[in-house]
């Protein structure tokens, strides 16, 4: 009998990955999804590159009665949880919204789990619990809580409780893997990251101004101690995020207790460094201007990846020029997303 997992948030952009990653790798997968940030059109998708299709279930991850529900009539053996609002900028401006929506829907979850006797958990965090780091490469014991903003924080306290989860009561396994900066799209331009409204992050901005959808990128500061001046990050391939994902649900199979991955490639790379690559790539001009910094935002970071290496034997595979070539193919084929 194949294993039923249960995706939250799975009509997502790394949601909907790794529930095809899931799929293909003979898992059965159950999403449930509100959609307040996504399209259904994503799983229909996931199903028909993958052959074989997610169970869908729109419903809030919120709905205590609803959650229950789904794991008395669903024998789900492990839970990925993606389901979360993600902007900083609409978080500053709405914080109770971020904490009554991510903290709310984590611990129903947990909760419906702890009824059903599901304790296996791997829970989408972030390296903005690291905030400024104080040194770079960031490994995982680094320092955490510093953050910036209410949706770090919301990632921060949903990492604590949970380590409070597993300390209580051993059953417990539980991932807790922090991305750095997921971009890209599935190579065959199928499936991709089609955010609501204006796009915050670089690679989705870039992509639109690339399709003549925005007119000009603003880089938020070039006066950043960095070798151009401008922000440095760890970009990291979807695809190589949803194999982690994996790798982190066989390991955690295998142990109790709380475990922390940082997934990344633990390489940085500049905003004019993504840029003009992307212009090799599309052979499309974007044009920019030096813009001021954005508040919050921070000088450089990038992963110590040598854990998950060590502990899951993972390790991310594409480099920045695929990643930038799969999100084009992705945009490009999509100028409208999944409308
Ligand atoms: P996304 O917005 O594309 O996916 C999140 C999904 O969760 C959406 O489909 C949304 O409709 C759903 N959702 C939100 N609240 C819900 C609720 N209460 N009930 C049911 N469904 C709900 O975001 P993503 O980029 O795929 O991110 C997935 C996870 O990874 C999030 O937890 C995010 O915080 C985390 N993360 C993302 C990034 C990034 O840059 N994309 C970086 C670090 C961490
Ligand atoms: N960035 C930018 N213009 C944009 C969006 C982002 O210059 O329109 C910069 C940002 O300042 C940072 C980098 O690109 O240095 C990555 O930003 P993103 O929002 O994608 O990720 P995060 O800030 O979460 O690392």
């Amino acid at each position: 009998m194949r294993h039923k997992i249960l995706v939250t948030g799975g009509a997502g952009y790394i949601g909907s990955h790794t529930a095809l990653a899931l799929l293909q790798a003979g898992y059965d997968v159950i999403v449930i999804d509100n959609l307040s940030n996504s399209s259904k059109v994503s799983l229909e998708r996931v199903g028909e590159i993958a052959g074989r299709n997610p169970l869908f279930i729109e419903g809030d991850l919120r709905d205590a009665a609803l959650v229950n529900q789904i794991f008395n009539d669903h024998p789900i053996e492990s839970v990925l949880h993606f389901a979360a609002l993600k902007s900083v900028e609409e978080s500053v401006r709405e914080p109770l919204r971020y904490f009554e929506n991510n903290l709310v829907s984590t611990m129903t979850l947990c909760q419906a789990m702890a009824n059903a006797n599901v304790f296996n958990l791997v829970f989408s965090s972030s390296a903005v619990v690291y905030g400024a780091p104080s040194i770079v490469p960031i490994a995982e014991h680094h320092p955490t809580g510093q953050t910036t903003n209410p949706y770090g924080r919301s990632k921060f306290m949903i990492e604590q409780m949970l380590a409070d989860l597993a300390e209580a009561d051993p059953r417990w396994k539980i991932a807790i893997l922090r991305y750095f900066n997921p971009v890209g799209a599935h190579p065959n331009g199928l499936i991709g990251e089609d955010p609501n409204g204006m796009p915050n992050n670089l690679v989705p901005y870039i992509c639109r101004v690339a399709v003549g959808t925005l007119a000009e990128l603003k880089i938020f500061g070039n006066d950043y101690p960095t070798a151009d001046g401008t922000g440095v990050r760890d970009y990291i391939h979807v695809l190589d995020l949803a194999d982690g994902h994996l790798s982190a649900l066989d390991a955690i199979r295998k142990s109790g207790g709380t475990h922390i991955w940082n997934l990344g490639t633990g390489q940085g790379n500049s905003v004019l460094e993504v840029l003009r690559e992307f212009e090799d790539i599309s052979g499309r001009p974007i044009p920019y201007k030096i813009a001021p910094r954005r508040p919050g935002d921070i000088a450089t970071c990038f992963a110590d990846v040598s854990k998950a290496e060590r502990e899951l034997g993972w390790k991310a595979k594409y480099t920045l020029n695929e990643m930038l070539r799969d999100a084009w193919k992705w945009q490009s084929t999509n100028p409208l997303g999944y409308k």
